[in-house]
């Protein structure tokens, strides 16, 4: 077995606010050799998630580690064995990981799963079956389910989360569904692409009234990816016993000052709402049942699930920065073969 020379990003700065490229570096490096139960991955694909913002700054997420100055970043990645010394997992397997953010990545056998990509193409484990997904369904079976009926509001509703949120709230009994994007095509495409009755554009006017025309008779469920205004506006609109998940808030990601709570968190105590919390980690029991239906809705096009593909891990920090922007209309990736 033989090393070979790769390429990594490196973190060399922590951004203050917005990302910027110089806080990233482009890294020439070799591959170790193979301990016995390692497997050496081309990754051919790379998962970009806003929350990996916080991980840049100096230890503050309470999620995953901060990333290490002059160290590669991670995150998600699926790709091809092309060594192996794991019983298991021959060359030749297709395996999603956590080594991404490299276009090559030794790891232990057991820290990587085999995906069936007869199921779905590789880069799907990375967005409707991956996490994102698998974050959406969480959501709205177990934290807040979807009741006959709702009247759902589902915020960065083009986004990898959002996108399945909002289809998946129909197909579970909604019986009107609301989605907000940044900017007038967004908007449109919530309701042509994914199957949203209203798509709100919160760039054009102020969100609440928006939502309030939107709903008049008030919302059952929000699907919270945003935060700050967008909350504001959903607790606004929430009916008496309403609920909501609270998956993010990107809104804040890059902010330098405190980001102020909304004005009127009363009324959770007026209209006995229900706001809860999810972290993806703690589903990922789930992912047979999830992957088991899902695919079966991929499959016979009841789902449908889009991707904004950047090429060349070079390109993986603009990635990063435009999906805090709004750069991307359903998954976020990078391809790197
Ligand atoms: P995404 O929605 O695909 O991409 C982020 C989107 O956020 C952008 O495309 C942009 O869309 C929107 N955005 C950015 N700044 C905004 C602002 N100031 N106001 C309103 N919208 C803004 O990302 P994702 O991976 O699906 O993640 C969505 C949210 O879920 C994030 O908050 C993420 O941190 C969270 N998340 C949480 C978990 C968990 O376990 N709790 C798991 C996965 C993701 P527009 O063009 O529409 O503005």
């Amino acid at each position: 077995m033989t090393t070979a020379k790769t390429r990594e990003i490196q973190l060399v700065s922590r951004p203050v606010g917005e990302p910027r490229p110089e806080d990233f570096s482009l890294v020439e490096t070799e591959t170790p050799a193979l301990a016995p139960g390692q497997i050496l991955v081309r990754n051919t694909w790379m998962s970009v998630d806003p929350y990996m913002r916080g991980r840049m700054d100096e230890g503050t997420s309470l999620i995953l580690p901060a990333f290490e100055l002059g160290a590669p970043l991670n995150g998600a990645a699926v790709g091809d064995v092309i060594e192996s010394r794991a019983d298991g997992v021959p060359i030749g397997a297709t395996v999603v990981h956590f080594l991404g953010w490299r276009e090559h990545a030794v790891l232990d056998a057991a820290e990587a799963t085999v995906i069936d990509t007869s199921l779905a193409p590789a880069p799907t484990y990375l967005g409707p079956l991956g996490t994102t997904g698998l974050t959406a369904y969480a959501a709205l079976t177990d934290i807040t389910p979807v009741r006959e009926g709702d009247v759902v509001f589902v915020s960065a509703a083009a986004g990898a989360v959002g996108s399945v949120a909002g289809q998946l709230a129909r197909k579970l009994g909604a019986a009107k569904v609301i989605g907000s994007a940044g900017g007038t095509d967004k908007a449109r495409h919530l309701v042509d692409a994914f199957g949203y009755d209203i798509g709100l554009d919160y760039r054009a006017e102020p969100l609440a009234e928006q939502l309030a025309k939107a709903a008049p008779d008030g919302i059952d469920l929000y699907v919270d990816n945003v935060g700050g205004d967008h909350l504001e506006a959903a607790l606004e609109a929430l009916r008496p016993g309403g609920r909501a998940v609270l998956i993010g808030a990107i809104s804040g990601y890059n902010a330098t000052d405190p980001i102020p709570g909304p004005a009127n968190l009363f009324r959770i105590v007026e209209r006995r709402l229900t706001l809860r919390g999810i972290q993806v980690s703690e589903y990922l029991g789930l992912f047979p049942e999830f992957i088991g239906r899902a695919a079966g809705w991929l499959a016979d096009g009841s789902l449908r699930a889009e991707e904004t593909v950047v090429d060349g891990i070079e390109q993986a920090p603009a990635a990063l920065i435009g999906v805090l922007r709004g750069a991307n209309t359903g998954k976020m990736l990078v391809r790197l073969d």
